[in-house]
């Protein structure tokens, strides 16, 4: 492994190139992972296994102690091979804060915040376009592109320009404007679409029809998710290995849930954790939310939402590619997915600010909106070890505060 270039010391993350293949998450079809590759020939999200068992071998978890604080700490179990540069710019390892006020009213003793808006363009988005791009350029793409809610389009943009690949971002006009300000200050070229991110995926269609445009949108190719599960391992890394009671993740592709979800059984299969399993908690917007809806009918996959509605831009994904590989892992681990109206998300945003000092994306104050629920309704207990996710920063978002607390 070269030197890393953010440090001044040259630093190894450790061996790479354990990489096995790709899988199909629905019917199991197993493909090479030489290539640029989207989805599987079935149509299903494709996932990365590597060869554990001699990860296992190489690898402890006392080894880690000593890298960088970089989710390029984890390489063993990331895709990128021993000649692949990672392309980074010193994304993961995020704080992981105890909550001690905001929890105080209902008890609750043991809360923490994983804020990951502490990443490189403000949100968990840059986890996986680090390893998406990393994987794209090593494949020799020539351009990338995605329809994006908004943090997907600036990390795209950003790792992009470090890649040195034009990236072609395609967002709703009603984004918050600081999203498409920030991809074009990376150099992307942005089109603003008319409609949510499913309509300007199919502008993206159109738009890049016959180019040489490699779509990088979630769960559309088999990286992103790769970056997004790290936050699994810190989770474990920082609570030193024993994972946490209830974990509740704001979804709206659901890479975040998946990629934890993984993120487990790797650990398991290394032995680093036991079988249990944190409780998942998916939390969406009222006005949208279609993994809600299949969930309380029993339903697998999920129905498009339709006309979907939120300021918590980052949840309005009225369609999952990966919907059943969600429901799934909500049910598995005993979680249940929640909706939260904005009214709730635009209290909660106040309340975490103003309990812990931290200016959350909205989609990261929903999660604390759905916990005052799930305590109330006793799914969780005040003294279980509980963590939100808080994915990005609120300053993108802070167009949205209320009128009434601009004073
Ligand atoms: C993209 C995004 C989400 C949704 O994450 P998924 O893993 O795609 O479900 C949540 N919060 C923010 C801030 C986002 O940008």
């Amino acid at each position: 492994m070269r030197a890393h270039s953010l440090y001044a010391e040259p630093v190894t993350f450790g061996v790479s190139g354990f990489l096995s293949h790709l899988e199909c998450g629905r019917a199991g079809h197993t493909i090479s992972p030489e290539s640029l590759t989207n989805l599987c020939h079935c149509g299903s999200p494709l996932l990365a296994r590597y060869r554990l068992d001699e990860v296992r071998h190489s690898l402890t978890r006392e080894m880690l102690r000593a890298r960088p604080p970089t989710l390029w700490r984890y390489r063993e179990l990331l895709p990128a091979g021993p000649d692949e540069e990672p392309v980074t710019l010193g994304e993961g390892m995020t704080p992981l804060i105890p909550a001690l006020r905001l929890g105080v009213e209902f008890g609750m003793t043991d809360l923490w915040i994983k804020d990951e808006s502490a990443n490189p363009t403000g949100s968990f988005k840059a986890r996986g376009m680090s390893v998406a791009v990393t994987m794209a350029r090593a494949r020799a793409a020539k351009a990338l592109s995605l329809p994006s809610a908004g943090n997907a389009g600036s990390a795209a943009a950003a790792y992009g320009a470090r890649a040195g690949l034009p990236v072609h971002v395609f967002i709703p006009t009603d984004t918050p404007p600081l999203f498409a300000i920030q991809c074009r200050a990376f150099g992307a070229s942005v089109t603003l679409v008319d409609g949510v991110i499913t309509d300007a995926g199919r502008a993206m269609a159109l738009a890049g029809a016959g180019l040489d445009w490699f779509d990088l949108s979630t769960l559309k190719e088999p990286y992103r998710v790769e970056g997004k599960k790290t936050m699994g391992f810190e989770l474990a890394e920082q609570f030193e290995w024993k994972l946490p009671d209830a974990i509740l993740y704001p979804t709206g592709g659901g890479t975040g849930i998946v990629g934890m979800w993984k993120a487990f059984d790797e650990l398991e299969t290394l032995g680093w954790i036991g079988e249990a399993r944190p409780r998942l908690y998916s939390i969406q917007a009222a006005g949208c939310a279609p993994i809600v809806r299949a969930f309380e009918s029993g339903a697998s996959s999920a129905e498009p939402f339709p006309d979907p509605k939120t300021f918590a831009s980052g949840l309005r994904v009225p369609r999952a590619i990966g919907d059943f590989l969600i429901l799934d892992a909500v049910r598995k681990s005993g979680g249940i997915a929640l909706a939260v109206d904005d009214d709730a998300i635009h209290l909660a945003w106040r309340e975490i600010g103003r309990a812990e000092g931290l200016f959350v994306a909205p989609e990261g104050a929903a999660v604390w909106a759905g916990l005052k629920e799930l305590l109330g309704a006793g799914r969780v207990r005040p003294d279980e070890r509980v963590v939100l996710f808080n994915t990005g920063t609120g300053l993108t978002y802070a167009d949205s505060w209320a009128p009434g607390d601009r004073a």
